[in-house]
């Protein structure tokens, strides 16, 4: 009797033993399994916010990149001016050149050169600076961008057909992108060049700088970008006279108006910086009064810009 329940009790023993161990080894199995579930669960959580994170944060890079293309010159044109490097030349030499002759302006004799430039096309108001450019029998320089829409490829042959120069100013005209890295700026340039030529059989190497040459958006130094260039045997060319049809305030055609004229004076080779831009309908409306104020200058004639051109440029490669 006293046997049977010593055995009875050993067995319960070992019983309950083997269900601790039973217990203790589906513990160990289950809570790592559990717990590996719950962070494979979390993992995917997360890294989904996360990539809605980051579609926030690349749209929201896309509107402060539109945000700074508006304000763009802003920054530059105080760089324009209290840069020593500007070239400027000075009034003097306009007066002294005045006095030895010339007194019928040619592009040969003439002594001051001025530039009309458009940066930003095509838009829907390239057709209509065209129109104005063409009724005055003057040639300007657009600075483009790359657009694919039927209208766009018009304007690229009309610059051309009409005897503009095309000069590049990026294809895509993201900050972020074209001056991240100088293998991001020549895939960038070498696609617009190619585009270009592409669509007008003209290999342009005339190039503007988005923001300018004294930008201060770009990760790299400007002076490789600018040496890329010159390896490309590519010309870049900034400016001396802010129409201000670039600032984000609106400004009338008569600001526009005053702002090149008031200071062409001032150079012998005068390059004006315009918008050709679809929110830019009063650089279009002050368009002729300039021309006509230009034409009316002494010894001064508007021309493309060419392999002849003097280029202003902000910084200099040494
Ligand atoms: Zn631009």
């Amino acid at each position: 009797m006293t046997d049977d329940y010593e055995a009875r009790k050993r067995r319960q023993r070992i019983e309950r033993l083997k269900k601790i161990i039973k217990t203790s080894i589906l513990v160990a199995i289950i809570v790592p399994l559990l717990t590996a579930i719950l962070f494979i669960f979390l993992f995917a959580r997360t890294r989904r916010e996360l990539n809605e994170l980051q579609v926030q944060y690349d749209d929201l890079l896309k509107s402060v990149e539109s945000l700074r293309d508006t304000v763009e010159f802003d920054e530059s044109d105080k760089d324009v001016y209290s840069t020593s490097d500007v070239e400027v030349s000075p009034r003097d030499d306009v007066l002294n050149d005045e006095a030895n002759g010339a007194d019928v302006a040619t592009e040969e004799n003439a002594v001051r050169h001025v530039y009309l430039t458009f940066d930003d096309g095509p838009s829907s108001n390239t057709p209509k600076i065209l129109d104005i450019l063409a009724e005055y029998n003057v040639k300007a320089t657009f600075f483009v961008v790359g657009k694919t829409d039927e209208d766009s490829i018009e304007s690229y042959k009309r610059i051309v057909d009409e005897g503009h120069t095309l000069g590049m100013h990026s294809y895509s005209h993201v900050y972020s992108q074209i001056y991240a890295s100088e293998e991001a700026f020549a895939e960038d340039l070498t696609n617009l060049q190619e585009f270009l030529y592409d669509t007008t059989g003209v290999w342009s190497r005339y190039y503007r700088f988005p923001g300018g040459s004294s930008n201060t958006a770009s990760r790299v130094d400007m002076k490789i970008l600018i040496q890329h260039l010159t390896d490309l045997d590519i010309t870049y060319f900034d400016w001396n006279i802010v129409s201000g049809d670039a600032s984000g305030s609106y400004i009338s055609a008569d600001g526009i108006y005053q702002n090149c004229i008031s200071k062409i004076g001032n150079y012998e080779d005068a390059v004006i910086l315009m918008h050709d831009a679809a929110a830019k309908n009063s650089t279009v409306e002050a368009l002729p009064r300039i021309i006509e104020a230009i034409l009316e200058l002494d010894n001064t004639v508007i021309v493309p810009m060419d392999d002849t051109t003097v280029p202003v440029q902000h910084q200099s490669i040494d």
